[in-house]
């Protein structure tokens, strides 16, 4: 399960429209990226389908199942911020345990999830530490880790590698693609930068201004951009 619909979905704030009636299929797998430059609407249409910010109209289904109004707690997603927003008192343990305690999840069963995630994500030696006391990458794989214990349905990932040096992102980057691969969970991936979209993505949706221009395979998108604004986007020879 993981599939999301967004249906003539538009958000202003205040009298200013930032997303123009939009539609988009999201499959159940797949990874979708968001691409566009900054202040394009990426994050906002985000945080809609997270539940982070109302729609002005229109509906978002998850699942077959209208979730438009649905509270973000109960609509089955993760977020994974580029700032990590994690606790800096707590240790990672307690960090990745936080949302299932919350959820009341016997502690056994936080053990084993724990432990899980751990293994996926190489924090196994971090545990016990804080924080501040981790690198820029761990305290990323700290974020996805506290998502994955959670089961989503889909993982929302907004830059999530924008605060980490060059070198680290292209690890990184791997890892997240790795992880897609041995989850087959549904991921949307925002970001404004082209590289990942293309070697990350199966699909990408290319935002401007508050529209899709173009949804496709980044294949497609580079052979066969529908204008320059894409083209130019992608880095096709168009
Ligand atoms: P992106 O993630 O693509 O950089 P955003 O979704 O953050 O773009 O922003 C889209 C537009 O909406 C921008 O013009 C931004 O200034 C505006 N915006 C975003 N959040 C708010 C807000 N809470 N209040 C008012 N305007 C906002
Ligand atoms: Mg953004």
């Amino acid at each position: 399960m993981g599939s999301i619909t967004l249906k003539q979905v538009t958000k202003n704030f205040d009298e200013v429209n930032v997303i123009k009636p939009l539609d988009l299929e999201i499959r159940d797998g797949e990874f979708i990226v968001f691409v566009g430059p900054s202040g394009c609407g990426k994050s906002t249409l985000l945080r809609m389908i997270a539940g982070l910010e109302d729609t002005t109209s229109g509906n978002i289904d998850i699942d077959g199942q209208d979730a438009t109004s649905t509270p973000p707690a109960k609509r089955g997603l993760a977020m994974v911020f580029q700032s990590y927003a994690l606790y800096p008192h707590m240790s990672v343990r307690n960090n990745i345990a936080f949302p299932l305690k919350r959820a009341k999840v016997p502690a056994a069963e936080i053990e084993q999830k724990i432990a899980s995630a751990a293994k996926i994500l190489n924090l196994g030696d971090y545990l016990d530490r804080k924080p501040g006391q981790l690198s820029g990458g761990q305290r990323q794989r700290v974020a996805i880790g506290r998502a994955i214990v959670r089961q989503p349905s889909a993982f929302l990932f907004d830059e999530p590698l924008s605060n980490l040096d060059a070198s680290l992102r292209v690890n990184m980057r791997l890892e997240i693609s790795e992880l897609h691969k041995s989850l087959k969970t549904t991921m949307i991936y925002v970001t404004h930068d082209q590289v990942e979209a293309m070697t990350m993505a199966d699909r990408i949706a290319v935002f401007n201004a508050g529209i899709i221009e173009q949804v496709g395979t980044p294949l497609e998108l580079y052979q066969y951009p529908v204008n320059r604004f894409v083209a130019g986007f992608i880095g096709s020879p168009k």
